[in-house]
């Protein structure tokens, strides 16, 4: 255990991290600085944790580098084991870490518990039985073709869903028999150091994981650029996920990157309108809209228009506003200063760019103006080619656009530079998978159809490359090799 405070406050955790695990210790960052992590809610500071280095990430990737060899030589069974031991070591600590997550990030604690907390665990409990299933090695003629763990990963998370994200990117690492250097979130790092505390107690061999806090450019980049590292597995912005393509280039790495969205929630005539509007709301609003796969943009049929609006300003309503742990708050605050004050910008701009403003608006929710709070936000009559229409705003803010046709309607759903989700909802589930064919995105929820931890997620276009989850994400961090014997001695 490392000697870490652990103070425990009236309505959250303080935490001072001044560790980072590195070889399966505690060990002292290299330089002096550290980061604050700040509570959302309140705008104050809740724990403090290192601001590792470059000397710090080579480090961790000389450890990881080490344990290589031996790890990816374990049998899948034995990494199936460890997978589900972390699995449990998080179902143990999950009041904890639903607590942690819900004052780190700002998302309602109830919603924390369930999918930030919830889906974590699925996720290793399933890559512990993907390792037991998956097909390691076939037979393709007279060539026998392996799959092999591609090496040393550095995975780079962010904070909407902080440790959900570290999931699915550790537990395919480690299920593919790669070693592995995580650079968390600096906005959202205290559940990861938790990780650590589960993954050590649940005996990986030395260097296996490691885990190096700080900032992007500076430890973020470092992992890169480390000639090291075979794969860096990336979740968060495209500025960000261009630069370290770019960087990454130097060294020809492999790199998976899941970036951001601009999706669309297509309403088709014979839709359910109530149902339809209602569940785009909560695919928009989730997690105070700080969800990559947010479905950001309404498309109606200029008749059902101002029913849809209507529906929509009606049920935004219902996104009761306030403190995450709070019974009842189905809105928390955005999570952190800077994220507020951006979503609040772009409020202004859709007002200044002429979008009827429906509902919310850039202050502060009534007796909410300190902490991180922005109103739920509808806009009517947006024009598709507008900035709130075409850039990823990450708040809670819908645009509501209309369509003449199907051709307009996919036509605008696919104009963006994005392509990572999307839903259609129509009179059949037939009718809407035909207009979902036609989205350029790699997930399209039909009829209200949600989440499957186990099918493929990520993104065309500038949403990034690669996918997770599943045998899907399992397949990142695997390379190809075949052995080609001689027919006469092998079975063709
Ligand atoms: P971000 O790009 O600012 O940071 C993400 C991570 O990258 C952090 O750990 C950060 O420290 C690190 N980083 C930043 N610059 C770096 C650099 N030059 N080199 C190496 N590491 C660097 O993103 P964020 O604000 O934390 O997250 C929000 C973004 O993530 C949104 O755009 C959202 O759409 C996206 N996102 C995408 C998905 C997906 O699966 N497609 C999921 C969640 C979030």
């Amino acid at each position: 255990m490392p000697e870490d405070q652990i103070h425990q406050g009236a309505a959250a955790p303080a935490v001072v991290r001044d560790r980072l695990f590195i070889d399966n210790r505690w060990v002292a960052p290299h330089g002096a600085a550290t980061i604050d992590v700040i509570a959302p809610a309140s705008e104050t500071v809740i724990g403090r944790i290192p601001a590792g280095d470059a000397a710090d990430a080579d480090a961790a990737v000389r450890a990881a580098r080490a344990a290589f060899d031996s790890w990816s030589a374990t049998s899948p069974a034995d990494r199936a084991g460890y997978l589900a031991r972390i699995a449990d070591g998080l179902r143990e600590r999950s009041d904890e870490l639903a607590r942690l997550i819900a004052s780190e990030v700002g998302m309602p604690l109830k919603l924390a518990a369930a999918i930030q907390v919830g889906s974590p665990i699925a996720i290793f409990a399933d890559y512990a039985r993907l390792a037991g299933e998956f097909e390691w090695e076939r037979q393709v003629g007279h060539s026998r073709v392996l799959r092999e763990a591609v090496g040393v990963v550095a995975c780079i998370t962010p904070w909407n869903y902080p440790l959900h994200q570290i999931a699915a990117k550790v537990g395919a690492a480690l299920a593919a028999g790669c070693t592995v250097v995580l650079k968390p979130s600096e906005v959202a790092p205290l559940n990861a150091f938790v990780l650590a505390e589960v993954i050590e107690a649940a005996g990986l061999p030395a260097g296996v994981f490691n885990l190096v806090s700080g900032l992007g450019p500076a430890a973020g980049e470092a992992l890169v650029r480390h000639a090291d590292v075979e794969m860096v597995s990336f979740t968060g912005s495209t500025a960000a996920g261009r630069r370290i393509g770019e960087v990454a280039a130097a060294t020809v790495k492999r790199v998976a990157l899941e970036l951001g969205g601009k999706s669309a929630s297509v309403i088709l005539p014979d839709a359910d309108l109530p149902a339809a509007v209602k569940g785009t709301l909560s695919a928009c609003f989730l997690n105070s809209g700080q969800t990559c796969s947010a479905h950001t943009r309404m498309l109606v049929p200029e008749a059902l228009y101002d029913e849809a609006a209507r529906l929509a300003v009606q049920g935004a309503a219902a996104f009761t506003v306030g403190d995450p742990l709070q019974q009842g708050v189905k809105l928390g605050p955005l999570a952190s200063p800077a994220q507020r004050d951006r979503v609040r910008a772009y409020i202004r701009r859709g007002i200044d760019e002429g979008a009827e403003l429906l509902c919310g608006g850039p202050d502060a929710p009534a007796g909410l103006e300190q902490g991180c709070y922005v109103q739920p936000t509808v806009f009517g009559r947006v024009d598709p080619a507008s900035t709130i229409a075409q850039e990823e705003i990450f708040g809670p803010v819908l645009s509501i656009v209309t369509y003449r046709d199907e051709d307009d309607a996919v036509r605008i759903a696919n104009g963006t530079p994005y392509g990572l989700g999307g839903a259609v909802w129509a009179g059949s589930d037939e009718r809407a998978i035909a207009l979902a064919r036609r989205l350029r995105t790699g997930q399209v929820d039909i009829n209200g159809g949600g989440f499957n931890g186990r099918a493929p997620f990520g993104g065309y276009k500038q949403s990034g490359n690669g996918r997770e989850l599943g045998t899907y994400g399992l397949d990142e961090f695997l390379e190809y090799k075949s052995l080609q014997c001689k027919p006469n001695r092998e079975t063709a």
